[in-house]
């Protein structure tokens, strides 16, 4: 057998057992938020008045007061000593869309010795330089310099790992000139855009202009878990987070056996330890499943604000990675790890609340349904107007794979309404009753809605951005991305239409309030409601529709990106001051660049599995085959001859088109065009997979789709 470890990781695997089911002892929830520097730790560590004041930074977003950072960063310290950390770091979140973090320790050397010390200085700001990661041209300049600021509003937390650990402080990475250089500090500035724009349209309902506005995401994170033993046998997973070759096994997913399936009792344990690491860290991990494909599972977190949830899905995707590691298994988060089986998202469930009140949460009574309804109607003016910047805000090479192929959600953004919400809005455009379904039309200011279905079984999920009873659910987002991107984008273009729609709505006369209200969201249906569509989106009936109706459909990264550069657009993000002209240049070139640069690996670790393990090991099997006929006929045997004959003709012709197609790749890497590079691979991965079916089982050189989807 020429190539044992493939059978190695399947009886490596058959000798892992899981422990049996735990006897019962009563499950306690002492360690919910432990390993985070939380109210409840603030209170202990802290003297009540800078408590307080700490407090109001956090909770109402008033300006930190400088005279107290030394005295939460003594507190911050002595709280990480008493939970083991020895170091810190200011996190952040800079543009390669992973988390940073560079340690120091608290440790100060005295005359005889040395003791452990944490200025305010070093919690507030931290001058890491970091000039190696991805600036877009932005730190061009001698004195850009790269600083953090510390984010009081996501609390500091405790990273452990096996003999110690390390406080981590949220923070935001600028340069010296004020250029944000990172997820975050764009993330705070929209949400600051929203909220304003939130308070000036609730006070034409005659709201208090003065309650807190919080915009709310729960994001669900799909991902995949094979066993290690396979993973390191595949230089394509482990160097480009897919697989590159690979033939589909015969039963994959059509049986639709894993979905919701009995969760096996190796994942559960994983799972398990999952959940007890993230609630330590305060991140409330609520529900877990398999998905769709073999080997394809789910978490989702109970939702949070925004800027918290979004840190807390950067450690989510850490601990899955890490936990994983620990259960001799490897979870990948690539968009779409395997060819032909579906691929990973990151929905991403997002609300605006006003006070206590969900601004998409009908209501029950009709100036709640008016607040309702003009909100509803805002979101729709919002993505229709800007559906390219939203499809642009989820791009990237391994999200390529879902949006622009067959797969859930289509790269056309489209909204769902459900059947209920769908109807309202269509009598309440018309004026009139839609359908033998109502007796008389919506009229806003008087009539209460009908009970919507919260969570409800029509629920589509084929729609990229879809109301799902008090959320929107934008379900295009990758399953690697950063949660900051599309919330940006979100943010932004609602706030710029309830402002709008606040422009407009403010002149009404209050006696007539309603009738004005009503025919100006009557013309915003009118105008924007091409961009609802209730159907499937997988079919290409709606993708021929959806160009009559004038739906931007950019299929790839490349057509996507574009849009970030259109004049109204960069107007749109300055106005709102989330980024200025310059630095959304700087990401437009960083996104492009990660994506040449993802492409160019691929091309070439095609290249060198093809070339130095797929071509070597067909070549082998043939050269076996031609001698063991030869052999036969000087032998005058004769049977089974001429089937041998056959398979080396048809492994004969295979090899050479690989080979061919392997010249034409190498070309292609050669001369650097993404798209060459992507058709070539294509071919050639058509190429190989045909040979996989041919090539012994044997001998194959790569761990198979069956292996890694089926044995863990
Ligand atoms: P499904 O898989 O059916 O879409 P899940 O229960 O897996 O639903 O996930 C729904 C997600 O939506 C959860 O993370 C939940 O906390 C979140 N969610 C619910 N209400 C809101 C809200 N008002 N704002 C933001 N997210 C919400
Ligand atoms: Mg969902």
């Amino acid at each position: 057998m020429d190539n044992p470890s493939r059978r190695h990781a399947v009886d490596a695997i058959a000798e892992i057992t899981t422990p049996a089911p735990q006897p019962p002892h009563p499950a306690v929830l002492t360690d919910y938020g432990a390993d985070v520097f939380n109210e409840e730790a603030m209170r202990r560590y802290l003297a009540k008045s800078t408590c307080e004041k700490l407090l109001a930074t956090i909770e109402r977003g008033e300006a930190l007061d400088p005279a107290i950072a030394g005295d939460v960063a003594h507190a911050m310290k002595e709280w990480a000593l008493s939970r083991g950390a020895t170091s810190y770091t200011h996190w952040f979140q800079p543009l390669t869309g992973s988390t940073a973090e560079k340690h120091d320790s608290f440790l100060e050397p005295e005359n005889c010795g040395a003791l452990f010390a944490f200025s305010g200085k070093n919690l507030i700001m931290g001058e890491p330089d970091a000039s190696s990661f991805p600036s877009g041209g932005l730190r061009s300049t001698f004195e850009a310099r790269g600083y953090t600021a510390w984010d009081p509003t996501s609390p500091a937390f405790i990273k452990r790992h096996g003999n110690g650990a390390t406080l981590c402080i949220p923070t935001a990475f600028c340069s010296y000139t004020g250029d944000a250089l990172d997820k975050k500090t764009p993330l705070l500035r929209s949400i600051q855009a929203l909220s304003g724009a939130t308070r000036r349209l609730m006070k034409c309902f005659g709201l208090p202009d003065d309650e807190k506005v919080s915009v709310t995401l729960g994001p669900e994170q799909e991902y995949f878990l094979i066993d290690k033993h396979f993973y390191l046998q595949r230089p394509d997973l482990l160097q480009t987070g897919r697989t590159l070759f690979g033939a589909p096994p015969a039963k994959h997913q059509q049986l639709e056996d894993h979905y919701f399936g009995a969760i096996r009792m190796r994942i559960l344990n994983f799972m398990t330890e999952v959940e007890q690491e993230l609630w330590k860290l305060g991140i409330p991990a609520k529900t877990r499943h398999n998905e769709v494909a073999p080997a394809q599972f789910e978490l989702a977190p109970v939702f949070e604000e925004l800027n918290l949830a979004c840190d807390h899905n950067m450690l989510v995707m850490e601990i899955l990675r890490q936990t994983a590691e620990r259960h001799g298994l490897v979870c990948l988060l690539h968009e779409k790890p395997f060819a032909g089986v579906n691929g990973s998202g990151k929905h991403n469930n997002w609300s605006v609340n006003y006070g206590k009140r969900n601004l998409l949460n009908p209501g029950s009574d009709p100036h709640e349904n008016a607040i309702f309804l003009t909100v509803l109607c805002a979101i729709i003016e919002a993505v229709d107007r800007h559906a390219d910047l939203l499809r642009a805000a989820v791009t990237g090479a391994g999200n390529d794979h879902r949006l622009g192929a067959n797969e859930a959600p289509p790269a056309v953004i489209s909204m769902y309404l459900g059947d209920q919400l769908a109807d309202v809005i269509e009598q309440l455009e018309h004026g009139t009753p839609t359908s033998s379904r109502h007796a008389r039309a919506m009229k806003i200011g008087v009539d209460t809605l009908p009970p919507l279905p919260r969570d409800a079984t029509d629920r589509n999920r084929t729609s990229p951005f879809a109301f799902t009873g008090n959320k929107f659910e934008f379900r295009a987002p990758g399953s690697s991305h950063s949660c900051s991107g599309a919330n940006i984008t979100l943010n932004v273009i609602v706030a710029e239409a309830f402002d709008r729609m606040a422009e407009v709505i403010s002149k009404f006369d209050p006696e007539h309030f309603h009738d004005e209200l009503q025919k100006h969201l009557q013309t915003l249906v009118r105008a924007h409601k091409r961009i609802i569509f209730n159907g499937d989106g997988y079919t290409d009936d709606w993708l021929a529709e959806a160009a009559r109706r004038g739906l931007p459909n950019a299929r790839s990264t490349m057509d996507s990106l574009r849009c970030l550069l259109a004049d109204e657009n960069v107007a749109v993000f300055e106005k709102y001051g989330v980024f200025t002209a310059r630095e959304l240049t700087s990401r437009f070139e960083v996104f492009l660049e990660d994506y040449h640069r993802k492409i160019r690996i691929e091309g070439e670790v095609a290249l060198e599995i093809a070339d130095t393990m797929i071509l070597p090991a067909a070549g082998r099997e043939y050269a076996e085959i031609v001698r063991a006929v030869a052999e036969a006929e000087q032998a005058g045997v004769s049977a089974g001859v001429s089937v041998q004959r056959a398979r080396a003709e048809r492994l004969g012709a295979q090899i050479e088109a690989c080979a061919k197609h392997v010249q034409e790749l190498r070309d292609a890497v050669g001369n650097g065009k993404h798209e060459d590079i992507l058709r070539t691979m294509t071919e050639l991965r058509i190429a190989v997979d045909a040979l996989e079916k041919s090539v012994s089982d044997a001998a194959w050189p790569l761990p198979k789709y069956h292996e890694m989807l089926f044995i863990y």
